[in-house]
């Protein structure tokens, strides 16, 4: 999964005491910001080996602080709390923390067995990434179809706010395509992992103009 973390966030932030959406993105992808940062400083460790599934040739061999169930929950109680600090917001604080959780649920989907409940073997995955007939439908569909949701659930409220939408819905369909269709790397880079950390960051600060520029249609 990739931009199909998002689509937990666009479908929590039609909520009406969800956060922004440039908070979701960031809590959909909180574990991969979290992943990619451990992995620069050396601490959590992923490999190139092309064969271990179909469409992704990341061995994601050793991320016990990120991906397993229980550092995911420790992430998203971290989450909700900032936002709780920051807003006052209870109900917004359980549902950045919820979104934050989604994220181990859907790589438990597509991954191959590289998760874990809290850090040791058995390592789960149901490797969905071996089916690329199957995956890639169901990411596009849930990711595109949830910002359809938010979009029909919401109104605009400034001049820009189609050209933002556009710009996020661009942005993600040539993430993902980068990320099926670019040349497979040949090794767990540096640059690999600021790119990422990068387009990730691009996709919530779109996400935040989005959420700027629309408000929940009342219901
Ligand atoms: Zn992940």
């Amino acid at each position: 999964m990739f931009i199909g973390h998002f689509a937990p966030a666009m479908v929590a932030a039609t909520y009406p005491k969800a956060p922004g959406l440039g908070t979701l993105f960031v809590a959909g992808q909180l574990l991969d910001f979290g992943f990619f940062g451990l992995a620069l400083a050396g601490v959590e460790k992923f490999r190139i080996t092309p064969e271990i599934t179909k469409m992704v040739p990341l061995d994601l061999y050793h991320m016990p602080y990120t991906h397993s169930l229980l550092a995911s929950a420790v992430w998203a109680l971290g989450f909700a709390l900032l936002i709780w600090l920051f807003t006052g917001n209870r109900i917004g604080a359980m549902i950045g923390g919820l979104v934050v959780l989604s994220h181990w649920v859907l790589d438990l989907l597509v991954h191959a067995p590289d998760l874990t409940l809290a850090g040791s073997p058995p390592k789960m995955g149901f490797t969905l990434w071996d089916y690329p007939l199957i995956e890639m439908p169901l990411e596009l569909a849930i990711t595109f179809g949830a910002l359809a949701f938010f979009v029909a659930r919401t109104r605009p409220i400034a001049p820009s706010s189609k050209f933002v939408l556009v710009l996020l819905a661009i942005l993600l369909a040539t993430f993902q395509a980068v990320n099926w269709f670019a040349q497979e790397p040949e090794a767990a880079t540096m640059g690999m992992m600021i790119t990422a950390l990068i387009a990730f960051t691009v996709a919530s600060v779109a996400a935040f103009l989005v959420g700027k520029t629309r408000m929940l249609k009342q219901v």
